[in-house]
């Protein structure tokens, strides 16, 4: 079997890790990708990816976050553990094998984690953008933490990057408007940058995420609100159950039996997903704008819940990377 991977970001690059390992032949083709300016990766989200590239010790080095402080509701800022690495975009690229001198038109199937997809519907569920802004760190303790707080019309996540510098992603609206609204981290940055363009950070996924000879994965087919600050980990996880579905045809599976599984399990990780935004979303603050978005969450629940009802039962189940036959693994 010959697999194709379309992408260029995490997705795509652990896919062909994991297809490597079970001797199966990719052909990575690159896609063009924005940059994210820095990705906060907890210590669990690190011990998946050290998992997929064999490598204990990959990042280890890198500056860490030793708590969250989070300012919810409207509450004062309470403090909380939190183990985590801040890698740079360069750091990412260092997981991409080599991109293909064919352009995979002999492949038996392919993986798209970057768009355009064979189906471009997108299901989504709230309507929010977001704004990211480089600033200053005021006080030098804060390269240690990062900081959650809620406002009247949305949040603020502020990620360092190192002593100096940290990154301020405001979700809901312009950065401006919600940074006036802010009553603790507005007052410990200076902004060092104009705001990005908005970029949706709305719960989605595509209509279809598989079809005859293909399969989708990574968050441009599956995007994650960043309130659970999971987005790298979900990626990961995606492409590990791509790339079991495809090791387990390659065995011989049931091909349309797989790529079924493949979506409901990820429509499942949505309805998951959407469960635990919600429990976020209604304690953050009583405003139209939060109203809103728990709203937009609710159905989106109930819109996975129905379509995972028309669903057969779960038939296989991951297992250190592979797919089992449930029977089997009873
Ligand atoms: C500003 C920003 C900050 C983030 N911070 C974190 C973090 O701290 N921890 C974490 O785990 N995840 C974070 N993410 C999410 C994380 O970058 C993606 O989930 C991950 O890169 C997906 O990998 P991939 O291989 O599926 O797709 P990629 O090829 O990396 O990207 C897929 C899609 O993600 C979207 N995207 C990525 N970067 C940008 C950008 N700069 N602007 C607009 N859209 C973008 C686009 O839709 C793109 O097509 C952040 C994303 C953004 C945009």
């Amino acid at each position: 079997m010959k697999v194709a991977i379309r992408g260029s970001g995490v997705a795509a690059s652990a896919a062909a890790r994991l297809l490597a390992r079970e001797n199966i032949e990719t052909v990575l083709l690159p896609a063009p990708r924005a940059k994210t300016p820095v990705v906060m990766l907890s210590d669990p989200a690190r011990a998946l990816l050290c998992d997929v590239f064999a490598d204990p010790a990959l990042f280890a080095d890198r500056a860490r976050i030793d708590r969250r402080i989070v300012a919810w509701g409207g509450g004062e800022p309470v403090t909380l553990p939190h183990g985590a690495v801040i890698l740079a975009e360069s750091d990412l690229d260092t997981l991409r094998p080599p991109s293909a001198t064919s352009d995979g038109a002999d492949a038996d199937i392919i993986i798209h984690a970057a768009a355009p997809f064979p189906a471009s519907e997108v299901q989504r569920f709230a309507a929010r953008h977001a704004e990211a802004v480089e600033v200053a760190l005021r006080f030098r303790e804060d390269h240690s933490a990062c900081w959650i707080e809620a406002v009247a019309d949305g949040w603020l996540f502020l990620i360092p990057v190192d002593s100096e510098r940290a990154w301020l992603l405001c979700v809901g609206g312009a950065a401006e408007r919600l940074m006036d609204q802010s009553r603790h981290v507005t007052a410990r940055v200076d902004p060092i940058g104009p705001a990005s363009a908005q970029f949706d950070v709305s719960p989605r996924l595509l209509s279809s995420l598989q079809g005859p000879g293909w399969l989708a994965c990574g968050t441009a087919a599956i995007a994650f609100d960043p309130i659970c600050g999971d987005g790298t980990a979900q990626a990961l996880r995606e492409a590990i159950l791509a790339s079991a579905v495809i090791a387990a045809m390659a065995q011989g599976g049931d091909a349309q039996a797989l790529r079924l599984h493949h979506e409901s399990m990820l429509i499942a990780a949505m309805r998951r997903h959407l469960k635990l935004c919600a429990d976020f979303y209604r304690s953050g603050g009583q405003g139209p704008w939060w109203q809103a978005q728990l709203a937009a969450l609710a159905e989106g629940f109930d819109w996975c819940t129905s379509l995972l009802a028309t669903r057969p039962e779960p038939r296989y189940q991951l297992r250190d990377f592979h797919l089992i036959e449930r029977e089997a693994a009873a």
